[in-house]
């Protein structure tokens, strides 16, 4: 049985404020140890539960955080970007039996700690078909279409009350309880890798491939903080800007849908302009 970990850093343990996951910081430094942590908890909990292969995709900003030299021997890492599905690399090879978001987060515009949709902001709300749509909502959408699903989610107790929204069946495990985008009441690690392994453990036995799901076509709407940056965005042909600092576009699937909404954000980001965004 193989697990595929999307590991991202926002819903890490103790992990509250922009310099904790902001690679280059003393405070990232010190930060990636817990996430780590969390993540070695993680696959702790799938080999007890019965899981034969786990690997782990660095999930977080340029995907170099995770120490290996303190990984779980078992696993093995994907770090480093550029990759077909991002986030979720890995899982359209169609061999993947569970999918685990470890360190995820709240979409932009939500209350939950550290809460974004790919941009730290500049992106103020997505839309899936219409429902106020997460990273986890997105990505496990393309899970799903290669019949893998979501078993376990971590983050702060927003987090996982998100997951219950899009992956309803998913075990999850609160490291941190949220007071603000920037605080959060946070457990110390030894007790949130527990927490994790304990729930890791339990969600291995929802693990088994499905159907791939055939979802489209797919309409993805983005509202953005500044004109320009929805012009950005409706550079990507079939993407339209459908009002000032809003633009849509409609996929014909799952595939195609994850990869215009980073393409979308790239170039988005590239307008965001210093000191004015
Ligand atoms: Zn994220």
């Amino acid at each position: 049985m193989k697990i595929l970990i999307s590991a991202d850093m926002e819903g890490a343990t103790g992990v509250t404020w922009p310099a904790d996951v902001e690679p280059g910081t003393e405070q990232w430094q010190r930060c990636r140890a817990m996430f780590t942590s969390d993540v070695n908890g993680a696959i702790e909990g799938f080999y007890a539960g019965g899981a034969t292969e786990v690997v782990v995709n660095e999930a977080h900003s340029t995907m170099r955080n995770l120490l290996l030299e303190r990984l779980d021997d078992r696993a093995v890492m994907l770090t480093g970007r550029h990759k077909d599905l991002s986030m979720v690399e890995g899982v359209q090879h169609g061999d993947v039996d569970g999918l685990a978001f470890v360190g995820y987060h709240c979409g932009a515009g939500d209350e939950g700690v550290l809460a974004h949709t790919y941009l730290p902001n500049s992106i103020t709300g997505v839309w899936l078909d219409g429902v106020p749509a997460s990273e986890g909502r997105l990505n496990a959408r393309v899970a799903a279409a290669y019949g893998t699903p979501v078993v376990l989610v971590t983050g702060d107790d927003r987090a996982c009350a998100d997951a219950a929204g899009y992956a309803p069946a998913a075990r999850t495990a609160a490291v941190k309880d949220y007071v603000s985008r920037y605080a959060a009441v946070c457990r110390p690690p030894a007790r949130t890798r527990a927490d994790i392994a304990e729930a890791a453990r339990a969600a291995t036995a929802l693990a088994g491939r499905t159907e791939p799901v055939r979802h489209g076509p797919l309409t993805v709407e983005i509202e953005v903080d500044a004109a320009q940056l929805a012009g950005a965005a409706a550079l990507v042909p079939g993407v339209a800007q459908v009002a000032e600092r809003r633009v849509r576009y409609t996929s014909p699937d799952a595939y195609e849908m994850i990869r215009c909404f980073k393409a979308v954000t790239t170039l988005i980001a590239n307008a965001v302009e210093p000191l004015y965004g």
